[in-house]
């Protein structure tokens, strides 16, 4: 995940914070010093309360990471390699390298975070009846209860039945035990996350109109981040079915116009552009090589007093923030790594010679054809 902080690496996993945890850390913080001790444990300092808000926030910090590691310790020892872990706004995402071996795998892999979180609520929850018995002071046994519930309705909501949350995951590995066709058992799985999605939606609604707003308009938020990231998931699943062995030498466009980095943006439209076919151009310094990737949107950028002063290599994309290929690759794990910033285009080199482009009609057009030829889609219903 861009904008992130590396930190290290725990049990093997590289672990990395996005920014956006901070403001969420500082929120729990404050929810627990301004809003939850002052009422469940009155009658202290406000420096007490906001030094048991940061030791609360940062013990939940450390919740959704021990959430997050079980699911990447799991998925390593079902063989799944795991390229890192970043927690951010919404918990934490693991990032798998791979799909699970084996239905069971996959129930593995999903299971074990909501039952991590389930386990440390429980664990906070017996930790605060023990404080309390003890005697400690009620603004440690506070935090011990608030960390409980939260863990607890983590675990719950982790559960709900649509993929991407975990309880999703459970489903699609239960539906692939069952039809024996993982596809399709996620294409179901996310379409089921499409409607916990609405539902979430749904009853923030109704919260707010009950009088909870604030509580109401995160469920909103939440709902709605959910459906958005089933109907992409639910999308790549089918792109991903549907254009199983195709590579991307099958798609691309070999016919491939390059252009000098170094000429002016007037020249290279007069010479390159005009009369040209084509909406994007993979640009080469003086010795030939290619240093990047230029489209017409970038070029119109430009206004055109200036165009006769600035260079090509000004205002292409560097080939380092271009997704590139080999003509053997399969065309779905390129798919994923294609950027906006390039106009979703990507360059095909074989051996360190540029052989082609894939653009987005490449793709669409590949897309389209399978499917009249009848490769049966994964609807799920
Ligand atoms: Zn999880």
């Amino acid at each position: 995940m861009r904008d992130s902080l590396r930190l290290g690496t725990v049990a093997g996993v590289p672990v990395a914070i996005h920014w956006s945890v901070l403001v969420i850390a500082v929120l729990l913080a404050w929810g627990l010093a301004d809003g939850v001790l002052p009422q469940t444990a009155p009658g202290h300092a406000a420096a007490t309360y906001w030094l048991a808000g940061a030791v609360g926030a940062l013990l939940l910090l450390l919740s959704l990471l021990a959430h997050e590691l079980a699911h990447s310790v799991v998925a390593r020892r079902c063989g799944v390699e795991v390229e890192g872990l970043t927690l951010w706004l919404f918990g934490g995402v693991a990032t798998l390298g791979g799909e699970s071996p084996t239905p069971r795998a996959d129930f593995r892999i999903a299971a074990v975070g909501p039952a991590t979180s389930l386990a440390l609520g429980l664990g906070f929850v017996l930790m605060a009846f023990g404080l309390d018995g003890l005697g400690a002071g009620n603004v440690v046994v506070s935090v011990a209860v608030w960390l409980g519930t939260i863990n607890l309705v983590l675990g719950v909501f982790n559960l709900l039945p649509g993929a991407p949350l975990d309880g999703g995951r459970i489903l699609r590995a239960v539906l692939w035990k069952r039809g024996g066709d993982r596809d399709r058992a996620a294409a179901a799985a996310t379409n089921a996350g499409q409607v916990v999605g609405y539902a979430l939606v749904a009853l923030g609604v109704v919260s707010v109109i009950a009088g909870d707003s604030v509580g109401g308009l995160w469920m909103v938020l939440i709902g709605w981040f959910v459906t958005a990231a089933a109907r992409a998931e639910h999308d790549a699943t089918v792109s991903q079915h549907v254009l199983q062995g195709v590579t991307v030498g099958d798609v691309m466009s070999s016919d491939v116009r390059t252009g000098s980095a170094d000429l002016s943006i007037d020249a290279f439209v007069h010479g390159q552009v005009l009369g040209g076919r084509h909406s994007a151009y993979p640009v080469v310094g003086v010795d030939g090589t290619v240093v990047g990737l230029v489209t017409l949107a970038q070029l119109r950028g430009v206004p055109p007093r200036e165009r006769v002063t600035r260079r090509v290599r000004e205002v292409a994309v560097p080939l380092a923030h271009v997704a590139t290929a080999a003509p053997g690759d399969p065309l779905a794990e390129l798919l994923p790594r294609v950027t906006a910033e390039s106009g979703r285009r990507a360059l095909v080199f074989d051996g360190g010679r540029l052989v082609g482009i894939v653009t987005p009609a490449d793709v669409s057009r590949t897309l389209e054809t399978r499917q009249l030829l009848g490769r049966p889609e994964p609807t799920g219903r």
